[in-house]
């Protein structure tokens, strides 16, 4: 059996970047409080919660005086407000394309524009970024969605950095054929694009694909949707305990690719297991 690494694939630069901000601050602080877990992997979770970590979910939980992170997908300007007037240490990890995205959204809302975010309104980071917005904000999972009282509106359009290229396309086609301006910021960044192509170059040489990466990590997510709709058989896990035999027995080349927060030990373990197979 032949085994094909994506390339690119697993940590992104953000996540790697926020990891490094969070275990310095750990080993600076002791204790370090996340505004929920500090990367979507609950292995890699677990691992820092060793170091230290404590995940909170809302900012009144962490102590005043105490040491707090803000992870990669960032936080509502209100939220970094609460923290700051309660004197905590803020290690601020919000990756610079999700802080762009930020900004965008927030020129858009002063110069007049209805801000449309395609994502998923429940993911955090699309909270922060609907933070940044003054006034009016949609968040929307597709082009079926746009509704028509948009119609002859001013509409600024940007996107979750994990979405696919496809339906942000789609969603800045379908708002250029209703209204009269449109101003469209691509915030999608390229480790996700990166990444979600490297799926599908594995498609086209392996007969099945393990996608590796947490149940709730929204890039992960995708990669997984990438490979099933390619046609190739795939099979999203976490961690390779939870591969099993009879899935690869038959399939003469396997492509292996890893979420954005998937850490690359999990990846080593899964690869190892795959050659012990
Ligand atoms: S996926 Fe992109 S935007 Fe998100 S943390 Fe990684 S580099 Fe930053």
């Amino acid at each position: 059996m032949k085994i094909i690494t994506a390339e690119p694939t697993g940590l992104c630069f953000g996540v790697r970047r926020a990891v490094a901000a969070l275990e310095d601050a750990l080993k600076k602080y002791g204790r370090v409080y996340s505004l929920g877990a500090p990367i979507h992997n609950p292995q890699e979770t677990k691992r820092l919660e060793r170091l230290g970590l404590a995940v909170v979910d809302a900012p009144s939980l962490v102590p005043k005086n105490a040491a707090a992170f803000v992870r990669a997908h960032g936080v509502s300007p209100e939220v970094l407000s609460a923290l700051a007037e309660r004197s905590i240490n803020i290690t601020d990890g919000t990756c610079p394309f999700v802080k762009n995205a930020q900004e965008k959204a927030k020129a858009l809302s002063q110069d007049g524009y209805i801000v449309i975010i395609l994502g998923d309104v429940s993911h955090p980071e699309v909270r922060g970024i609907m933070g940044c917005v003054s006034g009016e904000v949609h968040v929307l999972s597709g082009a079926a969605e746009i509704p028509e009282s948009f119609r002859g509106k001013r509409c600024g359009i940007l996107s979750q950095t994990t979405q696919r290229v496809e339906d942000f396309s789609a969603l800045a086609a379908g708002f250029i054929s209703i209204a009269p301006e449109v101003k469209v910021y691509n915030t999608i960044c390229r480790a996700t694009l990166e990444r979600q192509r490297s799926v599908c170059r594995l498609a086209g040489e392996a007969d099945g694909i393990v996608i590796l990466g947490g149940k709730d990590s929204a890039n992960t997510k995708k990669l997984a949707e990438i490979g099933g709709s390619s046609g190739v058989p795939t099979l999203w896990i976490e961690h390779a305990g939870e591969l099993e035999r009879s899935w690869v027995l038959g399939k003469r080349t396997i492509g292996i690719a890893a979420g954005g927060s998937t850490p690359d030990w999990l990846m080593k373990e899964l690869i190892q297991k795959l050659k012990m197979m």
